[in-house]
């Protein structure tokens, strides 16, 4: 990941601001503000601002004057309680706002969710950027067989040389017909048009904690595509974590890593454990549901 010398000061000169405040603070967020964490090969992902932290979910769900706590595991048990219910409005009480840089066809993706507010870079106003994603000639994912949205297994390393050095030249002259649009004054709002999904467009993200976890529920799953999967883990584990550590925790135990059952997949769940041999053809699943059942159980429940 590159930053100017212009932008490593400015960094550098918000990490050395300090103010006094009777706002909440949260210390282990505090030693990460505006510091960027790199993301794939140019990208990265920063704080640049924050309110509350799990003491503003706390004191929101008890309607409270104080600053929320009570004792400490009452404050873990609570959370994990609203969590677990879906008692969800306590967690839009505390917001963040990231400054990402992201290639564009990830970024397409991350701009579906609505419920962020959001100001990205202006290739209209301003020069694009010049950075564009690349893929290492070990790192071409080839398509799933079944899961036709994703990808399983890499291209064999000989093809991946070629298709990445291919890259570097379409890249590059994708980046030099843009440059001569605009040496001829053409307008930067119609000189873009032919840049490639890769490169790579920056913007401030803000969010309340209940809509980023609802993204990171989506974008840090398996079936999400990897290059924003790589953000949003991030964001989860290097971010999130630190800001709010009992959500953070309850958000792992009661969403990440839980699992929904429909009513017809728990019928076969309880089918199973009473020791009945249940398969596919009498399960009343169709295959497709079957699988998805069977992928969620690393033991397969016939056999218990
Ligand atoms: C693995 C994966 C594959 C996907 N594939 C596709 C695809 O093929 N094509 C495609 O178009 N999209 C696709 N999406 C995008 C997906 O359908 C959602 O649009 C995206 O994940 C945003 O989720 P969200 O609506 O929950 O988030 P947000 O927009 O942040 O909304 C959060 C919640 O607010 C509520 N909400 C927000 N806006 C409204 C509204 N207008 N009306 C009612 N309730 C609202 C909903 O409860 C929603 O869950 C995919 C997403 C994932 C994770």
């Amino acid at each position: 990941m590159n930053l100017t010398d212009e932008q490593n000061e400015a960094i550098a000169k918000q990490q050395a601001h300090e103010v006094p405040t009777r706002r909440t603070v949260i210390p282990a967020l505090e030693a990460i503000m505006y510091h960027p964490f790199p993301v794939l090969d140019e990208g990265f992902i920063r704080v640049v601002d924050y309110m509350g932290g799990d003491e503003s979910v706390i004191r929101a769900a008890r309607v409270s004057f104080g600053k929320g706590t009570k004792r400490v595991s009452d404050d873990k048990g609570l959370i994990r309680y609203l969590m677990r219910n879906y008692h969800t409005t306590p967690f839009e009480m505390a917001e963040i706002v990231l400054h990402v840089r992201v290639p564009m066809d990830a970024w397409r993706q991350w701009i579906r969710h609505r419920t962020a507010s959001v100001n990205e870079y202006s290739t209209r106003y301003s020069i694009a950027i010049d950075m564009a994603q690349e893929t290492a000639p070990d790192q071409w994912r080839l398509q799933a067989g079944t899961n036709k949205q994703g990808s399983e297994g890499l291209l064999d390393i000989k093809a991946g040389d070629i298709l990445t050095l291919k890259e570097k030249i379409f890249h590059g002259a994708a980046r030099d017909l843009y440059q001569e649009r605009l040496e001829h004054n053409v307008a930067r709002e119609q000189a873009r048009k032919d840049l490639p999904l890769s490169t790579y467009t920056e913007a401030y993200w803000k969010i309340d904690l209940h809509n980023m976890l609802n993204f990171l529920w989506r974008r840090m799953d398996g079936h999400a595509q990897l290059e924003i999967r790589e953000y949003a883990t991030i964001i989860g584990e290097q971010i999130v974590a630190r800001w709010v550590p009992f959500t953070w925790q309850a958000f792992l135990d009661y969403r990440l890593h839980a699992t929904h059952l429909s009513a017809q997949a728990h019928e076969v769940v309880r089918r199973m454990l009473q020791g009945e041999q249940v398969t596919q053809e009498n399960s009343g699943l169709s295959m497709r549901e079957w699988n998805e059942l069977m992928e969620q159980f690393p033991i397969r429940l016939q056999e218990t």
